[in-house]
C-alpha cells in the first residue's frame, strides 16, 4: 500500500504521488502544496472497512474536510462524522445522504441544530442536558423527533497527546458516566427525541488497544444497564482516534503501533456482545497518510553549528509541529547522492515556533530543491490560517496519472477583499 513512492530514472531517484512526479506537481501548481492520493483514501477506507465488519463508516470531516476529499470516500459509501454547521454544508455539498451523517460536538448552536435537522440527518452525538432540551425543542417545533445518541465520557485515559485526549473526566467531552442513565431516562420521555444509543470518543492518535477496551467495556456495562431498565439501545457510535505511525523510527514507534485487524477484532467482538448497531469516526487514520505537504527550499543557512534549511511553507501551512510538538518524515523529492547530515527544516514565519523538523539526516539540500513532509493529510490543511499574510497551501488531488487542483491558493486580491474600510477611514492621510 505504497501510494508515494520513489521511481529510478537514470539513476536519479524521484518521488512520486501515484504515477505523478511530485517535481511536476510543483511545476503545475506551485509550492507550498498538499498533495492527497485519491488510491490511498480509497485502499484505507475499504481495508478499515473490512476490518470493522458491518458498521456505518462515519468518516470524521475535521481530519481534512476538502469537498474532493469527502467526495472520494463518499463514492464508496462513507458517511460523515461533522462537528460543526460548515461541515454539515461540506457533507451535503459533497453529496453524502443526510441518514449517514453524525452530529458531534460540545457546542452545537441552535442554529446549527435547525440546520442539521431541515436536512434530515441520521444521529446527533448529545454532549449535555442542555443541548438535549434545545434539540428536543427544535425538533417537536418541526415536527420531527431528532435521533440521539448520548456521548458519554467514559473516564478512560486514551494515553495520548493531553491536547487530543478527550475521554478523561476533566476534559471537557461527553456526558458524566454516572449521569447518563438518568439523562437517557429522561430522554426517551422526550417529544422531540427518538433515542438509539450512547456514543464516545476517547481522543485522537491512539496507539494502543487498552484504552479502546476499557472504553468499550464501559459502553457496554452501561448499554446492559439501560436495557435491563426497559430503554431501546439500537446503536453505539464507538468514536474514532486510531493512530497512525507517522514514522518507523520516530518517537511514537516506541509505543508500539496499533494494529487494524485487532482493532477491527475489538469493534466486532462489541458489536456481537451488544448486538447493537455501531458506527465509527476515522478521521486521522483514514486520511493522514493520503497526504503529504510539498514545499520549496528558499535558501540554507548556517547560525553557529546549526544548518538550517528555510522552505516556503510554515506553520500557517502545517500547525501540527508547532501545536503539539508533533513529529513528521521528511524526504527529498529528489535526493541528492553523497551523506546525510543534521539540519533543521524550518518556516519563514516571525516565530521560533515555526519549526517544522530538527535534527534531520538528510542528504544535501539547496534552494529549488523540493521535499515533503509526509503523513500530512490530517489535520493540515484543515488548521491552516493565513498568518503572516501567506497565503495558505494549495490542495491537489491524484488519481493515476491524474492531478487536480481541489483548493487553490488564494491570490492577494482575494486576501484584501475579506477587509473592509470602515468609511471614516476613507479619505487621504495626513501629507
Ligand atoms: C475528532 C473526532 C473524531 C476523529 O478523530 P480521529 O483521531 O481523527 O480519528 C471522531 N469523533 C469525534 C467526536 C471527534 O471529535
Amino acid at each position: 500500500m505504497e501510494y508515494f513512492h520513489y521511481r529510478d530514472s537514470a539513476g536519479q531517484q524521484e518521488l512520486f504521488a501515484e504515477d505523478v512526479a511530485l517535481s511536476r506537481i510543483a511545476e503545475r501548481f506551485g509550492t507550498p502544496s498538499y498533495v492527497y492520493s485519491s488510491a490511498a483514501l480509497v485502499r484505507r477506507y475499504r481495508a478499515f472497512s473490512e476490518a470493522v465488519g458491518d458498521a456505518l463508516v462515519c468518516y470524521s470531516a475535521k481530519a481534512n474536510d476538502n469537498l474532493a476529499v469527502l467526495r472520494c470516500l463518499g463514492l464508496e459509501g462513507a458517511g460523515v462524522d461533522i462537528v460543526s454547521g460548515g461541515e454539515l454544508a461540506r457533507a451535503l455539498a459533497a453529496d453524502i445522504a443526510p441518514a449517514k451523517i453524525v452530529f458531534a460536538g460540545v457546542g452545537k448552536t441552535g442554529a446549527e441544530m435547525a440546520q442539521a435537522l431541515d436536512a434530515g440527518i441520521g444521529q446527533y452525538n448529545v454532549e449535555s442536558e442542555q443541548e438535549l432540551e434545545l434539540l428536543a425543542t427544535l425538533a417537536a417545533d418541526r415536527g420531527l423527533r431528532a435521533p440521539v445518541a448520548l456521548r458519554v465520557n467514559p473516564d478512560v485515559d486514551a494515553k495520548t497527546h493531553d491536547k487530543i485526549s478527550t475521554g478523561r473526566a476533566k476534559d471537557k467531552f461527553g456526558i458524566e458516566f454516572n449521569q447518563a442513565e438518568a439523562l437517557y431516562a429522561r430522554a426517551a420521555q422526550m417529544d422531540g427525541i427518538a433515542m438509539r444509543g450512547l456514543a464516545i470518543h476517547i481522543g485522537s492518535q491512539l496507539t494502543a488497544l487498552a484504552p479502546f477496551e476499557a472504553a468499550f467495556v464501559r459502553l457496554g456495562e452501561l448499554c446492559l444497564r439501560l436495557r435491563a431498565g426497559g430503554h431501546t439501545v439500537s446503536h453505539l457510535d464507538l468514536g474514532g482516534g486510531l493512530g497512525i505511525p507517522y514514522a518507523e523510527d520516530g518517537p511514537d514507534a516506541e509505543d508500539g503501533q496499533l494494529n487494524l485487524a485487532d482493532y477491527g477484532a475489538l469493534v466486532q467482538r462489541t458489536k456481537r456482545d451488544l448486538e447493537a448497531g455501531i458506527t465509527l469516526e476515522p478521521g486521522r487514520w483514514m486520511a493522514g497518510p493520503a497526504g503529504l505537504l510539498l514545499t520549496q527550499v528558499i535558501r540554507v543557512k548556517r547560525n553557529g553549528n546549526k544548518q538550517f534549511v528555510i522552505v516556503d511553507m510554515a506553520m500557517n501551512d502545517l500547525l501540527r509541529p508547532a501545536l503539539y510538538g508533533a513529529w513528521h518524515d521528511i524526504q527529498p523529492v529528489a535526493p541528492r547522492p553523497g551523506e546525510a547530515l543534521p539540519v533543521d527544516i524550518v518556516g519563514p514565519i516571525c516565530e521560533s515556533g515555526d519549526v517544522i523538523a530538527t535534527d534531520r539526516a538528510l542528504p544535501e539540500l539547496r534552494a529549488g530543491d523540493l521535499i515533503v513532509v509526509r503523513d500530512a493529510g490530517a489535520y493540515g490543511a484543515v488548521m491552516s490560517s493565513s498568518y503572516n499574510s501567506r497565503m495558505p497551501a494549495a490542495e491537489v488531488m491524484v488519481r493515476d496519472a491524474d492531478s487536480a487542483l481541489i483548493r487553490p491558493r488564494l491570490d492577494y486580491d482575494a486576501m484584501l477583499a475579506r477587509d473592509v474600510l470602515p468609511d471614516w477611514q476613507t479619505g487621504p492621510a495626513k501629507a
